[in-house]
């Protein structure tokens, strides 16, 4: 439910009126515009009378929310969320690049390829320490061994770091990891969705390989309830029947979410293609779509990456896409 306040309202009321529904059990969620301030409500308000609520003074009007996702919901939330970590800005017109290996490799690997994208303008280091591998005999990542060789290429080039957990019990390595990452393996892992919620750390959560947006928010829902607001949305391609891509990219879901929800939104289209060809056009129509930001592979010597060489930009196709994102944003759809 939401409850839309009249224009300077009386301080002394809205308190009473907070007071209230936390008595009845509610959660309340305020959201201060420029014009209007709403009143989120979080709870079970099927015994809340509505009409009681729009005869108060201060109240302008109540309005039952339908969908599943509240703190989510750009209807209690009207204005975007603007994610900061390390100085970059993601989201209300802020747009960020993460880029980096697939996988952390080794510390020149590391450090070469972070100083390299830094260069080209991207503002995030990303960098697999944990690999979530559909083969047990492929390479497993370098684990904490690869978080810490990613904190030293943070320490080298100032960037801030995006990796993925796969385990809880991981969760005390990611101490000073700046945006923790949930792949679509693992979006709906509910356990680890709710003990991220308990973190202060900015976290990317991609869509599950065969997820709707519903559930991709109502994985953000999870991490939200727990009181961390910080969560940006990632779509990295779906399951569909065609074979010619990895996974097929849904770029409509950039203007789908940005009327559902004010969280930002990422594509990723390296995951996405699993082409590196087809890796500049797409991650090009995505900005131009909107995106408030991208994540993409990038490595040294993609024929010889542990991971996903064949989609991975060398540096160079890298620093060129860079190029063109830069003269394209200007003209980039804005919601
Ligand atoms: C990754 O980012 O390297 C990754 C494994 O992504 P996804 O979870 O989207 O497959
Ligand atoms: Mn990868």
């Amino acid at each position: 439910m939401v409850v839309l306040l009249k224009k300077n309202p009386d301080p002394n009321q809205v308190d009473n009126l907070v007071a209230w529904l936390r008595g009845q059990n509610l959660q309340v969620h305020m959201s201060e515009g420029t014009t209007q301030t709403i009143m989120g409500l979080i709870g079970d308000t099927t015994s809340i009378d509505i009409d009681l609520l729009k005869a108060l003074d201060i109240v302008e009007d109540v309005k039952r929310i339908q969908e599943p996702y509240k703190n989510a919901n750009r209807k209690f939330h009207p204005a975007d969320t603007v994610i900061e970590v390390g100085g970059v800005k993601i989201g209300g017109g802020n747009f960020a690049i993460a880029a980096g290996p697939c996988s952390v490799e080794s510390e020149e690997q590391i450090c070469l390829v972070a100083g390299l994208v830094k260069a080209s303008g991207a503002k995030l280091l990303r960098g697999g320490a944990f690999k979530p591998r559909t083969s047990p005999y492929a390479f497993q990542g370098m684990r904490e061994e690869g978080i810490r060789l990613l904190l030293e290429a943070k320490e080298k080039t100032g960037l801030p770091i995006v990796t993925e957990i796969m385990d809880l019990s991981h969760l005390p390595l990611f101490e000073n990891v700046d945006v923790i990452q949930v792949g679509a393996r693992n979006m709906q892992n509910f356990e680890l969705l709710k003990a991220l919620g308990h973190t202060d750390k900015p976290i990317l959560l991609k869509r599950g390989l065969s997820s709707t947006i519903q559930e991709l928010l109502m994985s953000a829902e999870y991490i939200m309830a727990g009181g961390n607001e910080r969560v940006m949305l990632c779509e990295r391609g779906i399951r569909t029947f065609e074979t010619a891509t990895r996974n097929t990219l849904d770029l409509s879901c950039i203007p789908v979410l940005k009327s559902l929800t004010h969280l930002p939104v990422i594509i990723d289209p390296s995951h996405a293609t699993g082409v590196a060809k087809l890796v500049p056009p797409m991650a090009m129509a995505a900005v131009a779509a909107g995106a408030d930001g991208l994540i993409i592979e990038v490595h040294n010597d993609p024929p010889h990456a542990a991971c996903d060489g064949q989609q991975s930009l060398t540096p160079q196709a890298f620093d060129e896409l860079v190029q063109g994102i830069e003269k394209l944003r200007p003209y980039a759809y804005r919601y």
